[in-house]
């Protein structure tokens, strides 16, 4: 009987999603789903992101924990407009949160919209937003085993980032390990090594989201 339960409440939230999918749709912006262990980076990429670039494309951010707004408050400072959504003692963000935070933002602002999940590579894999592209993030203090550990956060992404890169080599971190494990996980996403602190790699990461843009509202400027 439990099951059931469960799958009626992912049947809800792909209900929801469905619609806010539409929503983002029809504001002609694009939507992104950062999903990752807690301390990979996520939102220092945001704040890197936000502010390279800057007022020609303006973005919005939805930023769940469990507790804080300590995320919002720095994507704030570059200029977005930021939610902070806090799940309480929720491990994962859910449609209807995204719902909520879509209606607080004035979406024809917008060219990017940023969700920062929750930090956890378990259960946010589970639960679709209504984002156009999903990326999971791994970094490299985190090791080289976890792709193969948890396969779920890697295989539904349309980008998969190796953060931390400038300390590799340092932390005796296998790039090859993470290659071979991507090769029987997710062969559909790119791999992008970098450092959000140092800059190594950005620029693949700005095309990446330019490429995206391009196709996913049509619009090329
Ligand atoms: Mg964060
Ligand atoms: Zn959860």
């Amino acid at each position: 009987m439990k099951i059931k339960v469960i799958e009626s409440v992912l049947k809800d939230n792909d209900a929801v999603a469905q619609t806010n999918r539409s929503t983002m749709n029809a504001a002609g912006l694009l939507s992104l789903n950062i999903t990752s262990a807690p301390g990979s980076g996520k939102t220092m990429l945001l704040e890197k992101t936000i502010t390279a670039l800057g007022p020609d494309a303006p973005c919005a951010v939805l930023v769940g924990d469990l507790q804080t707004s300590r995320d919002a408050q720095r994507l704030a400072g570059c200029g977005a407009a930021t939610v902070q959504i806090n799940t309480g003692r929720g491990c994962h963000l859910s449609a209807a949160q995204i719902s909520a935070g879509l209606g607080s933002v004035d979406l024809s602002q917008i060219a990017y919209l940023f969700i920062e999940n929750v930090g956890n590579m378990v259960c946010p894999a589970g639960f679709d937003l209504g984002e156009h592209k999903r990326i999971a993030m791994l970094s490299v203090p985190e090791g080289d085993d976890k792709v193969a550990k948890y396969p779920t956060l890697f295989q539904p992404a349309d980008l998969i980032i190796l953060n931390k890169i400038d300390l590799a080599e340092l932390l005796e971190f296998d790039v090859e390990q993470v290659r071979a494990d991507l090769a029987r996980i997710n062969t559909r996403a790119p791999l992008l090594l970098l450092s959000v602190r140092t800059g190594e790699g950005m620029e693949k990461w700005f095309e990446w989201l330019d490429a995206c843009r391009t196709d996913t509202t049509g619009r090329k400027d």
